[in-house]
């Protein structure tokens, strides 16, 4: 899992950073932004409270298995060739 906050929609009402500083703290414009894009597992029950919590819907959760950037590079030894997933 991983988070991005959408700076056009975030108000800074501090929900996230309050319940979540692991992931979540505040840039230097005064709105959260993500400090691990990644989501540890421990944390993830915080980031998906803090997604459900946020008024504005600015916090986008991202599965690993959409992201069109989680290729899998490993090389596959019979073929001589990439796998990409
Ligand atoms: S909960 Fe949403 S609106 Fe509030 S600070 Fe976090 S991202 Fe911004």
């Amino acid at each position: 899992m991983r988070v991005e906050v959408d700076q056009e929609k975030c108000i800074s009402c501090g929900y996230c950073v309050n319940h979540c500083g692991e992931i979540f703290d505040w840039n230097t414009e005064h709105k959260a932004e993500e400090e691990m894009g990644i989501v540890p597992k421990d944390f993830e029950d915080a980031a998906t409270d803090a997604i459900e919590h946020c008024p504005t819907d600015a916090i986008l959760a991202i599965n690993d298995a959409e992201d069109p950037w989680d290729v899998d590079t490993t090389r596959d030894q019979d073929q001589d060739s990439w796998i990409l997933d």
